[in-house]
């Protein structure tokens, strides 16, 4: 089949939220020709699941006599640091601290307020009265999606949809199912266009300019495994990132010459969970009077330090990588009325009333002897030890030295706080299944303050510009969905100037 060519000044590689970011503000600059390629069926990559986009020092902001006031919502499991280590707890940077580590500028207020002026942003963002930027409902078209854990309908999902109708808007072609291949160079290293790969046949984008924008490596087990061993260690684990996210154009960039960089590299890495199932399960047995049993049936850890990397990373030594969170009848009633009197969202709580619904589900799903990862529920702990396939008599002295240790109000032995230890008394008795999860990997090419990409030696490679999750600094901003976005502003801007003048 002949290759089919295009051209263009300004080539996009990935539509995710860097991406777009950066062609619609590049295309805005300069008012020079983009063109996007996406890997995927349709745009909108990892970002199209986040939420928590982190605003400070915005119009509005500033409208209301506020300076310095970040947007803290977090994802649901985003706890800060351990107050013990100091480590990050769940992968994500703290918010509300300013930027990380790197040194690229946080431009998260002139993006906002340039997304505002796109329309449209008020039907969901709110300045709540202490001053943070926030968005209390999910899109309206995703208001019953099943698991508000995660998008779509939050913060990333507006980002992707307003950009791409900024993209209809201003001519920008958005390439779907269009994978990103390989760099074409000049005699002098400059990039003068991309092979691509497409369900056609092959596609050659000549240009005058890059931006690389095509997510990190979240997908890529190998090279997972080969930053982090301990934990990608072949156990039960799941992976949210997208799988189009291989860390195809960090790899690209290298065969180029541009640097990378993945000493500072991070995993947005937590668990456990009990997902992909049920939202209110995964939100009751995050609680921390829940008892945390492996399958060799012994408790493992203080389960108040649950959804984070550390108690991830335990889990990870534990057989199979799988826990179950038990609990007695009396503790599903406290956690049930406690889980709908704390909605993440405001349109969370119509699923969290479902927890009873939610429970009796999936242990019918059990009776009905399609066992699997689900909730268990007995009359007799016994029952519940078999059930979940461990060793009954394990089980009971596990429950038995957990109830003493209640009785006696300390646990000796992994030092949860006395307020949180609830005995496993009163039939029937739940065990809810759970896994550690991964979303997104981030670091790879480096870039400077403007977005440019630098080579090995550090020198600028004129024309090619990146951000997001294949970036080494996608901290600033906030890092995950911010990052992406601020250096997505940032690398769309420095383009636009640049095609201005050549
Ligand atoms: C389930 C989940 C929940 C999350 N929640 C949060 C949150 O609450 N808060 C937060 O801050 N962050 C969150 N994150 C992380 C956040 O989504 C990412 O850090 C950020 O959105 C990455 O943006 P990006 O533009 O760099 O990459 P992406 O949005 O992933 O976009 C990259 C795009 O490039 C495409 N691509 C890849 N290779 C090629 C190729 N060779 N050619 C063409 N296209 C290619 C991909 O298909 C993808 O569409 C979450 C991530 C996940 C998966």
């Amino acid at each position: 089949m002949a290759k089919k060519v295009m051209s263009c000044d300004l080539v996009v590689l990935g539509a995710g939220g860097a991406g777009l970011v950066a062609a619609v503000k590049a295309a805005d600059v300069s008012g020079k020709k983009v063109i996007v390629l996406e890997k995927a069926k349709k745009p909108g990559g990892a970002t199209t699941f986040a939420g928590g986009l982190r605003v400070m020092n915005s119009k509005w902001q500033k409208a209301a006599g506020i300076t310095n006031q970040a947007n803290s919502a977090s994802p649901p499991g985003d706890l800060g640091k351990d107050e013990k280590t100091n480590e990050r707890s769940s992968g994500y940077p703290k918010r509300g601290n300013g930027p990380g580590p790197g040194a690229t500028p946080d431009v998260t207020n002139e993006f906002f307020d340039w997304m505002c002026e796109k329309g449209g942003v008020e039907k969901y963002f709110k300045l709540n009265k202490n001053g943070i930027v926030e968005m209390p409902n999910r899109m309206d078209k995703y208001k019953n999606h099943p698991d508000p854990s995660i998008g779509p309908g939050r913060e990333g999902t507006f980002v992707i949809e307003k950009m791409v109708e900024c993209c209809e808007k201003q001519g920008i072609p958005v390439l779907t199912d269009t994978r990103a291949r390989k760099f074409i160079t000049d005699s002098q290293g400059r990039v003068t266009g991309v092979l691509a790969d497409t369900k056609d046949g092959e596609l050659q984008v000549n240009c005058k300019a890059c931006f690389i924008g095509a997510g990190g490596f979240g997908a890529d087990y190998e090279r997972l495994k080969k930053l982090w061993p301990e934990d990608h260690n072949g156990k039960t684990m799941l992976h949210l990132c997208p799988p189009t996210c291989t860390g195809d154009c960090i790899n690209m960039a290298e065969e180029i010459g541009a640097g990378i960089d993945m000493s500072v590299a991070w995993l947005s890495f937590m668990g456990p969970v009990h997902h992909p199932y049920s939202y209110p399960i995964y939100r009751i047995m995050q609680e921390p009077e829940t008892l945390y049993i492996n399958l060799n049936g012994e408790r493992y850890v203080d389960e108040t330090k649950n959804l984070s990397a550390r108690s991830a990373a335990i889990l990870g030594r534990q057989p199979k990588a799988e826990m179950y969170a038990v609990a007695d009848s009396e503790l599903i009633e406290t956690l049930g009325r406690r889980i709908i009197s704390t909605p993440w969202q405001e349109s969370d709580l119509p699923i969290l009333k479902k927890f009873g619904e939610d429970i009796a589900y999936e242990v019918a799903l059990d009776e009905r002897k399609r066992r699997g990862n689900h909730t268990k529920k007995a009359d007799s702990l016994v029952e519940l030890a078999l059930k979940m396939d461990v060793d009954p008599k394990t089980f009971a002295a596990t429950i038995e030295r957990y109830n003493a240790l209640c009785e006696n109000g300390e646990d000796e032995d992994f030092g949860k706080k006395a307020e949180y230890l609830k005995p496993v008394k009163k039939p029937p008795f739940y065990a809810f299944w759970g896994q550690r999860f991964t979303q997104c990997a981030h670091g790879g090419i480096v870039v400077n303050n403007n977005g440019e990409v630098l080579d090995v030696k550090g020198k600028v490679m004129p024309g090619l510009y990146a951000g997001g999750d294949g970036i080494s600094c996608n901290d600033n901003g906030g890092g995950g969905m911010s990052g992406a976005v601020n250096s997505g502003y940032i690398g769309g801007t420095s383009a636009g100037e640049y095609l201005k003048k050549i």
